[in-house]
């Protein structure tokens, strides 16, 4: 579904990512992990056409995401993707926080939008909290609208760039719990995480990230029981 060719980007004369490849099936659950800084937002972003790149090739459902001519706000609508910093609407209630692109995107009526809107939001738990505004509402409460909002556009895969780092500890489980449920669903997800317990729970593969290369990518389960290079050792000794 998600096919990265060796994609290359810099910054000036810093590059960001080298030679990155990278394949994820539909229904895959694939965990990006490494230090800060070694490329990992850059490489999800480039899935959904977030992030340019300089050469390489970055294809979504056999669709070229750089190409001249591709319709990236339809792509986007395709690709959900979830934010640290949950980004809501302030002035909007969780309701209409996850009707809104529904209508404006993909022209659903509003009775309709809403909806779809309650259903997800009675999916992660929030049913209560629909007619809340964001500032009213706990971090992860606010993450899981978030992640209601991105599911209401009936996307083929999700990207989560770092969901719960933003969180106080008591709050972490509960997103994890509807991205594990999510997982378990079928969907394709591409998560950037420290968390390793759910790598090890969910993750088909982990992807590690050093300097803007992809120096592992392996069945979870062999990672964490071995990693083969020293630097993932180390980072993973520092962060479980
Ligand atoms: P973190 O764990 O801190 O989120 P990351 O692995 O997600 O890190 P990226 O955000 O992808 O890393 O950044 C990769 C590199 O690109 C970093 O060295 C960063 O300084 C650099 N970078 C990111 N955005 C820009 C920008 N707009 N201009 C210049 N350099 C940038
Ligand atoms: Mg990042």
């Amino acid at each position: 579904l998600i096919v990265l060719d060796r994609v290359c980007k810099q910054y000036g004369t810093t590059p960001v990512l080298r030679d990155c490849s990278l394949a994820v099936a539909r229904g895959e659950i694939v965990v990006v992990c490494g230090p800060s800084g070694s490329g990992k937002s850059t490489l999800i972003k480039t899935v959904n056409g977030l992030e340019p790149y300089q050469s390489g090739s970055v294809r979504f459902d056999d669709e070229e995401v750089g190409a001249r001519g591709t319709d990236l706000p339809r792509l986007r609508t395709r690709i959900g993707m979830v934010f640290q910093s949950f980004e809501l609407y302030p002035h909007m209630t969780a309701l209409r926080n996850v009707m809104l692109a529904q209508v404006h995107a993909l022209g659903r009526s509003r009775a309709e939008a809403r909806e779809r809107a309650l259903a997800l939001l009675a999916r992660v738990g929030l049913t209560e909290r629909a007619e809340a505004y964001p500032a009213d509402l706990s971090g992860g409460q606010q993450q899981r609208v978030a992640i209601a909002r991105a599911l209401a556009l009936d996307p083929v895969a999700m990207l989560f760039d770092e969901p719960t780092s933003a969180l106080d500890p008591e709050m972490i489980n509960e997103v994890l719990d509807v991205m594990t449920a999510l997982a378990r669903d079928g969907m394709t997800m591409v998560v950037v995480t420290h968390e390793m317990g759910f790598a090890r729970k969910v993750a088909d593969r982990v992807v590690f990230m050093d300097e803007g290369r992809i120096v592992e990518d392996r069945p979870a389960a062999e990672f964490f029981a071995a990693p083969a290079t020293e630097r993932a050792k180390t980072f993973l000794s520092k962060i479980i």
